[in-house]
């Protein structure tokens, strides 16, 4: 037998993509080395951040606007909650050039794709800032930047909903089982796993921290850098009530480097931040997966008690997680450099899940007709031309 499509890897990414193949043809195969959701890769840990007005570059936009639609779509034929709109704080100095989850003006960015989209926000003052978010702690020039539509998704979730759908329209679903290799033949691409062989007319590699192992070979094969991150949960010491979903926005300092999201695991199960490091690339096997607390103080002498008040030195719990980095922050959305028939989406440099649901969409596009209505002229490789070998 053939599939019409393989998925390998079916974290967010390829959850996504074998949801919406799932909605074409049930002849589709989705396949993982560990059973999704987990806690190896990169879509763990409760919470992320979703935002319309992206700062990373307005060439994502439209993959963000999409997926608050599919978000919708999946709630409504689950019954679970995915989505919940806090509103998004995301707060810098005025006309900031520090270089920031990858972008160099990321909040100017932000503000200039919001009016080019017509994106629904207010811009804030330091003293309005002050006056409606007594939780923060704001510097003399902080400019808020606030979008009512932000919010956060949860990951687990998210990633559970897609595969049972996927399910229920038909396709076979494969976990704790690897990938071990794949050829292109003429009666089809060949997968070996570690417990069989497929075969399939497309197949779709959505490894994330794992990809680079697939371009091992090409010019490429460097291109991708994956980089240890830590999530903290804080224990919330005063005006509790304050840091709830309802009171508190999800919220980004950009010139601080810390981001994080209301209490959204009740009294006592804190308040989630981070930082972004970049300091030492490694890989989801080498990678150090204990917090120790030396870094959890750093952690919140450093971010939290000069970004929050009323935020105890106690973590409640911490996690480890892996972004899959490019040279500029963009995805990859492409076809294999040596192989038409497969399909790479990854490194997703932090900021991927938010538009993890359009970019299956695009993947399952391409997959069946060879085309899609998205533009993904930033995310082919050869837009990272200048920074390969
Ligand atoms: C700390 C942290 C915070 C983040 N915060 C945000 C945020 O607030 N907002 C936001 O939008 N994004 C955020 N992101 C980014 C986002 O979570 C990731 O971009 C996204 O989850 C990546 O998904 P993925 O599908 O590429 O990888 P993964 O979800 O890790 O999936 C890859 C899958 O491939 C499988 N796999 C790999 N190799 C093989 C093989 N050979 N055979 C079979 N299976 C294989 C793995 O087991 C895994 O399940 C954050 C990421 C991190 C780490």
């Amino acid at each position: 037998m053939i599939f019409d499509a393989i998925v390998v890897g079916l974290g967010a990414v390829g959850s996504a993509a074998l949801y919406q193949l799932s909605k074409e043809t049930p002849n589709v195969l989705g396949l993982d080395q560990f059973a999704p959701p987990h806690t190896l890769g990169s879509t763990h840990g409760d919470t992320r951040i979703t935002r319309q007005a992206i700062g990373e570059g307005a060439h994502f936009v439209p993959l963000a606007l999409r997926s608050y639609q599919i978000w919708r779509e999946l709630e409504q034929q689950s019954a679970e909650q995915l989505l919940t709109i806090t509103g998004g704080l995301f707060v810098g100095q005025q006309n900031s050039v520090v270089r920031t989850r990858n972008k160099t003006g990321w909040l100017d960015t932000t503000i200039q794709a919001a009016g080019q989209f017509g994106i629904p926000h207010r811009i804030l003052d330091t003293l309005t800032l002050r006056q409606e978010f007594p939780q923060f702690q704001f510097r003399p020039n902080d400019v808020g930047y606030y979008e009512q539509e932000a919010g956060f998704l949860q990951p687990e979730r998210c990633v559970s909903v897609q595969l049972e759908e996927a399910r229920k329209n038909g396709v076979t679903i494969r976990t704790n089982e690897r990938m071990v290799s794949f050829k292109s033949t003429e009666a089809g691409i060949i997968i070996q796993t570690d417990q069989t062989a497929y075969r399939t007319r497309k197949l779709i590699l959505t490894t994330g921290a794992w990809l680079a192992e697939s371009l091992r070979g090409t010019p490429y094969a460097h291109l991708l850098r994956v980089y240890r991150q830590v999530l903290y949960w804080f224990a919330v010491q005063d005006n509790y009530s304050q840091y709830t979903p309802g009171k508190m926005p999800v919220f980004i300092f950009s010139d601080r480097d810390v981001y994080g999201f209301p209490a959204v695991n009740g009294q006592d199960g804190g308040i989630k931040l981070a930082t972004e490091t970049y300091e030492h690339p490694t890989s989801p096997s080498a990678v150090n997966r204990t917090v120790s607390n030396a870094e959890t103080q750093l952690m919140y002498e450093k971010f939290v008690a000069p970004t929050l008040s009323g935020i105890s030195p106690a973590c409640v719990k911490s996690a480890v997680c892996l972004y899959t980095m490019t040279p500029n922050g963009n995805f990859i959305i492409d076809q294999h450099p040596a192989y038409p028939d497969v399909l790479l989406a990854s490194a997703c440099s932090g900021h991927g899940f938010k538009h993890s649901a359009a970019v299956g969409q695009i993947l399952a596009e391409l997959t069946l007709t060879g085309r899609t209505r998205f533009t993904t002229k930033p995310f082919q490789l050869t837009s990272f031309s200048a920074f390969v070998k």
